[in-house]
């Protein structure tokens, strides 16, 4: 037993050398790959939970490495953030983010209902203090004929906590030109919730780990306690609630009948590209 500890100990060593190795050769491959193109974007639906109707989507930037294939952005978002990279990046998922839904709107001209669709991109943290981040947004939106209003950028929690006004001030005016702002991951930080008001959000996007509570059907008293509340705050400060991470129609049952306004997750569609978000979209409309 003691032999195989420690083989066991050698392998793990071994394999969190790997990883360093890997993690080296990812951050050195960064810059080359965004100007090989090897960045692409999946789109996961949001779906209101009144209707049923898909309402647009998040984008989800993928790196398709030439050696590793197809790796997913906790892989490489903390690299990218680390070496500054995540500003051009992030800027290059913004703009092909907003083309799309442009796009979209096109091809759903003829939709009636539900409205224009729309598209959720996620900002890191770099972004946010990057000076270019306002000019950059309104340029793309005009570059692509985009009405700022069909955008929402997602910010986390964490990101947000004690931050001060001068990093606030770029949120608020893009608040005030239309975009929405969305509280990413909320549940998962220890913000206070008064707080919330004085950060320009329009968007709360409840973490994960409340959706798993509600995958028993009833589920958990505690935990529907605790998300009615979240909701009715929300709600109470003019907010709209996505949850994310909805598996199971149970979930997305309970989430309903608890308020909350809109959902993402695999009970609805994984993360695809941006031609199955069109056909999802159309499908909803004509049946
Ligand atoms: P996130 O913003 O919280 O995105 C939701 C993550 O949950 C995605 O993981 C999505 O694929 C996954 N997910 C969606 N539905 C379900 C479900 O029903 N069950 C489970 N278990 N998971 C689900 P993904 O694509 O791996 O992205 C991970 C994180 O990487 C994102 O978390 C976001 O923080 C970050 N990220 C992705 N794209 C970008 C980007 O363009 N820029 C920045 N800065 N961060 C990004
Ligand atoms: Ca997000
Ligand atoms: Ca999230
Ligand atoms: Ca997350």
């Amino acid at each position: 037993a003691k032999s195989a500890g420690g083989n066991r100990y050698e392998m793990a060593d071994a394999e969190a050398d790997a990883r360093a190795i890997t993690r080296h050769g990812l951050t050195t491959a960064l810059p080359a790959a965004l100007d090989r193109s090897e960045f692409f974007i999946e789109y996961q639906p949001l779906v209101h939970l009144g209707d049923g109707t898909v309402r647009g989507a998040e984008a989800l930037v993928r790196w398709l490495h030439p050696q590793h294939g197809v790796l997913g952005p906790d892989r490489f978002i903390p690299l990218a953030e680390h070496t500054g990279l995540i500003v051009p990046l992030g800027r290059w998922v913004l703009e092909q983010s907003v083309r799309q839904a442009r796009e979209w709107q096109e091809r759903h001209k003829d939709k009636v209902g539900t409205g224009p669709l729309r598209v959720n991109v996620n900002l890191s943290p770099c972004q946010l203090t990057h000076p270019g981040l306002v000019q950059d947004t309104v340029d793309i939106l005009e570059r692509a004929g985009l009405e700022p209003d069909a955008l929402c950028l997602e910010v986390t929690e964490s990101a947000l906590i004690g931050a001060d006004d001068e990093v606030l001030k770029p949120l608020r005016r893009l608040a005030e030109m239309g975009v929405d702002i969305a509280l990413d991951d909320f549940g998962t930080g220890y913000s206070n919730l008064a707080n919330l008001r004085r950060l320009p959000v329009s968007v709360l996007k409840l973490d994960r780990s409340f959706t798993q509570g509600m995958q028993q059907f009833p589920a958990d008293p505690v935990d529907l306690k605790i998300v009615e509340g979240i909701v009715s705050l929300a709600h109470g400060l003019d907010l709209t609630v996505t949850v994310e991470g909805v598996e199971t129609g149970a979930q997305a049952e309970q989430l309903r009948l608890l308020g909350c306004d809109t959902a993402q997750g695999w009970y609805y569609a994984r993360p695809g590209p941006p031609d199955r978000l069109h056909e999802l979209a159309l499908v909803d409309a004509t049946g």
